[in-house]
């Protein structure tokens, strides 16, 4: 598969990101190829289908963060067996969105522990709000796929033989129950959903609790611990660096500010879309038209959210 096809359907990914159900229709997964790269110190990033996985090997078991769909468990499986053959003790989830936890139940079932903020596991039991652009609704998920391990926001450590992922939760960002992830001894940082790597404008999950003040916040907890040396692995898209960041920050900070301003003048939702704050940045960051009205709407019911 070329890269051309592998950036194209992590866009896809990004657009269906609340929608399983969707992305498992348009997704043929036996074609899915899983791609290992190596970040140095025992530490790797997996692209397949959905969300971008880490890897992190110590001397007694592994630490993974995401799991994309069950489909391609076996796959994923595979790839991290030709790293190590040590058991996948813990399975962090950054979110709740299928993409990213699809794979939890035979995980599970391998045998690793589902570490995630608490809202991941309220989410995944009830079954999400229908996504407030496309209705989409996941239903409530078997016990197998839920994180039986959590955390109720603030920091959590996980650790294996000599490896220690610091998990850390960002409140109301891309969705109500986001964890970023770093691992200290090979500065690498595991952003989830929270940031994306594709070029182009993320979705906010503002019906589950998302919100574009979240995402800025998260953004610049991040630039606070990397440096140019960092290795980000986004939700979706190729690994990034500290520059990356940057130029998505002012993305959202923009979106964030004019549509603050023209939610506080009272504008209602259909007039900020027809006004079109963001015309000089969807060149740029929309695929088309209906991304471009997608996003601004995102960012606009942020703020009916308080
Ligand atoms: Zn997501």
């Amino acid at each position: 598969m070329t890269t051309t096809k592998l950036a194209a359907l992590a866009g896809a990914a990004v657009l269906f990101a609340v929608g399983t159900a969707a992305a498992q229709q348009n997704v043929d997964f036996s074609k899915v190829e899983i791609k290992t790269t190596d970040l140095g110190n025992k530490t790797y990033m997996l692209q397949g289908q959905g969300g971008n996985i880490t890897v992190a090997v110590g001397t007694d078991g592994i630490i993974m963060v995401d799991s994309e769909f069950a489909p391609l468990h076996d796959k994923i499986k595979a790839a991290i067996e030709k790293i190590s053959a040590l058991p996948i003790k813990y399975l962090i989830n950054t979110h709740y969105h299928g993409d990213h936890t699809g794979g939890n139940a035979p995980f599970h079932k391998d045998g690793a522990t589902i570490v995630a903020e608490d809202n991941i596991r309220v989410r995944l039991a009830a079954g999400n709000a229908p996504n407030g652009l496309t209705g989409a609704k996941m239903p409530p998920q078997p016990a197998d796929a839920l994180p039986t391990d959590t955390y109720y926001g603030g920091s959590k450590t996980v650790e294996v033989g000599g490896r220690k992922a610091q998990l850390n939760h960002v409140y109301n960002a891309h969705t109500d129950g986001d964890t970023w992830i770093y691992f200290d001894d090979a500065n690498v940082l595991d952003t989830g959903d929270t940031f994306t790597n594709t070029g182009r404008y993320n979705t906010i999950d503002f019906t589950n609790g998302g919100d574009i003040r979240g995402l800025v916040r998260a953004v610049d907890a991040y630039l606070k611990v990397s440096n140019d040396q960092t290795k980000i692995v986004p939700g979706h898209g190729a690994l990034a660096k500290k520059a990356d960041l940057v130029a998505w920050r002012e993305m959202l900070v923009t979106s964030r500010d004019r549509i603050q301003k023209l939610f506080n003048e009272g504008k209602s939702e259909q007039e900020v879309v027809a006004a079109k704050p963001l015309a000089d940045l969807d060149p740029k960051w929309a695929a088309n038209e209906q991304q471009a009205q997608n996003w601004t709407r995102m960012v606009y019911n942020s703020f009916k959210r308080s």
